[in-house]
């Protein structure tokens, strides 16, 4: 009886023992265990801060829901139209451009007294201190612009008459905007963040200072570092945009006539036919907006190109750069 009492006061004696038996792993386990039993009584209190944070940033999280529903549709709307070549609206393409600049208008009024548009342009805004989440706001909100901005130019380029930009060369065109704009989004939040890190506890005295400037410092190091990695794919991107773009040989006159004269892709008459490989034969528009996206020939599969390039298509990375 006794034996049993003390059982039960201390119900937590025996998986200790168990643990020091087996070791490390399902020491883990039961830390794991308190971790849930600690969240599963505490969820009312974080739901209950959770509400409270999201009245208090009911604005902000409106304002990033607008952007990324904004992102995800425009986005889609340019792959989209860019995979419709020929047959694509020109009035969808400027309802997109209209769409993206009316939006990023928009905010920039309804927060014009923070002037947040300094930071699209490297300069921090004329808030005087920013919090974490005002500052993580900002950043967020810049990237979208950003991607807003490069995803309008990238509209501009569907526009473009033939003459001035050929439709086969379109795809290396969206695909060099799209690794400038990601280098950029790169660039774009340090300023912010430099200054977040330098201030940081500035009114604490200068040990504080010191140790803002020192993680400054490092924020700085780890982000040239992080670039100076991007400039590897960055000469990629630029050597492909060069690089004169050749999908197969001129066909010849019998050719086309063996083929029927009619392009599989367009199903109209060939227009600068070209053979592949595999000696099937396409427009050299069809076949160089087709291996934007695939890598093989579309009729026999027989694989053309090494590999897809990637952003040829019109897409832009919906990668959200908070740091
Ligand atoms: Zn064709
Ligand atoms: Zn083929």
């Amino acid at each position: 009886m006794k034996l049993r009492t003390h059982h039960d006061s201390e119900p937590e004696s025996d998986p200790g023992d168990a643990d020091l038996e087996a070791g490390e792993p399902s020491m883990s386990f039961s830390e794991l265990r308190y971790l849930f039993r600690w969240l599963q009584k505490s969820l009312p209190f974080i739901v209950i801060l959770c509400a409270k944070l999201i009245t208090q940033h009911a604005l902000g999280l409106a304002v990033g829901a607008g952007l990324f529903t904004t992102f995800l549709y425009a986005n889609k709307s340019i792959q989209k139209e860019v995979f419709m070549q020929g047959r694509r609206s020109k009035l969808h393409c400027l309802w997109l451009l209209l769409f993206m600049m009316s939006s990023t208008l928009l905010l920039y009024y309804t927060f014009h007294t923070e002037a947040l548009y300094y930071s699209l342009i490297l300069v921090n805004p004329t808030v005087e201190f920013l919090g974490f989440w005002e500052m993580l706001w900002t950043v967020g909100v810049t990237n979208f612009i950003l991607k807003f901005i490069f995803m309008g130019v990238k509209c501009l380029i569907l526009l473009l008459p033939v003459p001035l930009v050929a439709s086969k060369s379109k795809g290396r065109w969206y695909m060099l905007l799209e690794e400038i704009g990601q280098v950029y989004q790169t660039i774009a939040p340090m300023p912010l963040w430099f200054r977040y890190l330098v201030t940081y506890q500035e009114a604490d005295g200068s040990p504080a200072l010191t140790l803002g400037i020192l993680l400054a410092l490092v924020y700085l190091i780890l982000k040239l570092l992080g670039l100076y990695g991007h400039w590897g794919s960055f000469q990629k991107t630029i050597r492909i945009f060069l690089s004169s773009q050749n999908n197969g040989l001129a066909a010849t006159k019998s050719q086309c006539f063996e083929a029927g004269d009619i392009c599989p892709i367009c199903k109209a008459a060939f227009r600068e036919p070209q053979a592949l490989p595999c000696q099937h034969i396409f427009c050299d528009e069809c076949i160089a907006l087709w291996l934007n996206r695939e890598r093989t020939c579309p009729l026999c599969r027989t694989v053309i190109a090494d590999k897809v390039h990637k952003w040829q298509d019109g897409a832009t990375s919906p990668h959200l750069q908070v740091y």
